[in-house]
């Protein structure tokens, strides 16, 4: 996956558990954009938020 700022590929991936949903946290050192994605796709900030306080 590339980065939706700068096209750079080299993201910084980190995997892990919010409430019910593994999701992937990306962060492009180039850019510093940092982006949330489940296996369904992209997540805004705001549906972390939500994940996060449904427990
Ligand atoms: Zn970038």
């Amino acid at each position: 996956m590339a980065c939706t700022g700068c096209a750079e590929t080299n993201l910084i991936a980190i995997r892990m558990r919010i409430g019910t949903e593994e999701v992937v946290f990306q962060r492009c050192n180039r850019c510093e954009i940092n982006k949330w994605a489940s296996t369904d796709g992209e997540l805004s900030l705001d549906e972390i938020l939500d994940l996060a306080r449904a427990k």
